[in-house]
């Protein structure tokens, strides 16, 4: 039987890159600051490495779901040239509110709901209790939890007073705040290290 990996679910817009509204073209891709050395620094943890990402935008006819999957792509491969393997994508393409009928629905997938973690789970044989949702937003984290996973809040400039606001984040001891993602990655090595001694 194979063992269950370990994983690191980053949410996309926010997270790994500024937070440009309907992000949809790689032009405007604008990674954050030292991302990509975390994310090396995760991966060499041991950590599979995973993007779940709500895209209204589609629901909302603003772009196509191939559009993301093609932008997905190709951040994919911008991080591989830096050396970071992210092994898989997930889109929640659906708004309640939408106005492409295919995807305007309430669905199990978009965040804070746990969809899009539990398909990656199953897919890829992960363990989540022992894997980290990481996000900008306090959906991300909900989802994390949700989903039986720790959860990492990387808020956006400004973005902690929003998140003060979620009880049901408050005194959640599988919830941690920093604010780099870089920060978050030598946390882990951190704890890692402490096992061996
Ligand atoms: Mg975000
Ligand atoms: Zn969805």
């Amino acid at each position: 039987m194979k063992q269950l990996s370990p994983a690191i679910i980053l949410d996309r817009d926010g997270t790994l890159c500024r937070d440009a509204v309907y992000l949809s073209r790689f032009e405007d891709f604008e990674p954050l600051p030292a991302v990509d050395a975390a994310l090396r620094l995760l991966q060499d943890e041991g950590y599979l490495l995973f993007v779940a990402t709500n895209q209204s935008g589609v629901a909302r006819g603003m772009f196509p779901l191939s559009t993301v999957e093609a932008l997905n792509a190709q951040i994919g491969e911008y991080f591989l040239e830096r050396g970071v393997l992210i092994e898989d994508f997930a889109v929640c393409p659906h708004h309640p509110e939408g106005t492409v009928p295919e995807y305007t629905r309430s669905c199990e997938c978009r965040k804070p709901k746990p969809g899009m973690l539990l398909d990656l789970a199953r897919k890829h044989g992960l363990d989540l209790s022992r894997s980290y949702m990481v996000g900008d937003m306090a959906r991300d984290a909900e989802a994390g939890l949700a989903a039986g996973a720790r959860a990492v809040l990387i808020p956006a400039t400004g973005g902690e007073a929003a998140i003060a606001g979620v009880s049901s984040l408050d005194n959640n001891a599988r919830l941690k705040e920093f604010k780099t993602l870089l920060d978050f990655a030598r946390s882990v090595r951190g704890v890692d290290a402490s096992h061996v001694c």
